[in-house]
C-alpha cells in the first residue's frame, strides 16, 4: 500500500531482514534506503541487491559530510549510479544549522552531485535545513534539468511553492505528526497531492503516537493516515496517488513488481 521513499535501514538496531517481514505486514510495499556518505554506500548497494525488488537504494554524500567528498566518491558514484538498484542521488544537500561542512564546502558538493544527477538522468533527494534561500538557488538553477524531491519537509510554504514551481516534490516524514508542527500541516494541505511523497527517514523521527522511540518503516501509516486526513480522502486513493508519485519520479522503480 505505501513507499517508503526515505530510510536507512543500514542504521537501524534491528536486522534488515525483521525491519522487511514488519514492513511488509505493515503494508509497505517497497523502500528506499539512503545512503548518506562513502562508508555506508556499499552497505545501501548490497541491501538493495540483497532484498530486491523490496529494497532500492540512493547514493548521495550528505550536507553533514560535505568535506569528505573527494575523487573517490566521484569515482564510486559514477560506477554505482547505473546499478539498477540505485534509483536515485542523495541525500544530497545544504544544512546550515549545523553547519558540519562549511557552506562553501556544502553548495560545491550539491552541485557536484546535481550534475552527477543530471548526468546519469537520475531523481535526487534533498536535505535542507536553514538553508532557504542557497537551496532555492540550486532548485532554479537545475530546474527543467534534475528532477527530485525535498525530502523530510519542514520549510516554509513559501519554499514549498517555489520548489514545486521548479518540479521538484515534497516528501512529509514523522514530523508531520508533532504537536507543534501545525505550520507544516497547513503546509501540507496546500501541497497537491500529486506532488507529496511520505517517508519515515527510519530511524529519526518516529511519529507520534510512538514518538522518542527507534522508528522504522512500519510506522508509515501513521504519516498516511494524516495526509489522508489533511486532504479529506480516503486511504486507498491516497495510496494509489503517492505510488503513481513514485513510479513517476523514480523511474527505476518497476511498477509491475509491486
Ligand atoms: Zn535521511
Amino acid at each position: 500500500m505505501w513507499i517508503d521513499t526515505h530510510c536507512h535501514i543500514d542504521k537501524l538496531k534491528e536486522s534488515p531482514e525483521n525491519v522487511i517481514n514488519l514492513a511488509k505486514k505493515k503494508g509497505v510495499l517497497c523502500l528506499l534506503t539512503i545512503g548518506t556518505e562513502l562508508k555506508d554506500w556499499n552497505q545501501v548497494l548490497s541491501l538493495s541487491k540483497k532484498h530486491s525488488p523490496y529494497v532500492y537504494g540512493t547514493l548521495g554524500m550528505h550536507p553533514h559530510k560535505a568535506q569528505s567528498f573527494d575523487d573517490s566518491c566521484d569515482t564510486f558514484l559514477r560506477k554505482h549510479l547505473p546499478s539498477q538498484r540505485i534509483v536515485g542521488v542523495g541525500e544530497i544537500g545544504l544544512d546550515y544549522f549545523y553547519e558540519n561542512s562549511s557552506s562553501d564546502i556544502q553548495k560545491e558538493v550539491f552541485e557536484k552531485q546535481l550534475n552527477l544527477a543530471e548526468e546519469f538522468h537520475l531523481p535526487v533527494e534533498i536535505h535542507t535545513r536553514s538553508a532557504e534561500s542557497d537551496t532555492l538557488y540550486f532548485l532554479k538553477k537545475y530546474q527543467s534539468k534534475v528532477q527530485g524531491l525535498l525530502h523530510c519537509f519542514t520549510g516554509s510554504y513559501d519554499l514549498a511553492k517555489q520548489a514545486l514551481d521548479c518540479g521538484f516534490n515534497i516528501s512529509f516524514s514523522g514530523i508531520l505528526t508533532f504537536k507543534k508542527a501545525e505550520s507544516l500541516r497547513k503546509t501540507c494541505k496546500k501541497i497537491p497531492l500529486d506532488r507529496i511523497h511520505i517517508e519515515t527517514d527510519s530511524p529519526f523521527l518516529c511519529p507520534e503516537p510512538h514518538r522518542g522511540k527507534e522508528n522504522n518503516p512500519s510506522y508509515i501509516p501513521f504519516i498516511a493516515q494524516l495526509v489522508a486526513k489533511l486532504h479529506k480522502i480516503d486511504l486507498e486513493t491516497l495510496s494509489q496517488q503517492l505510488k503513481e508519485n513514485t513510479y513517476k519520479l523514480f523511474p527505476k522503480i518497476k511498477k509491475e513488481d509491486f
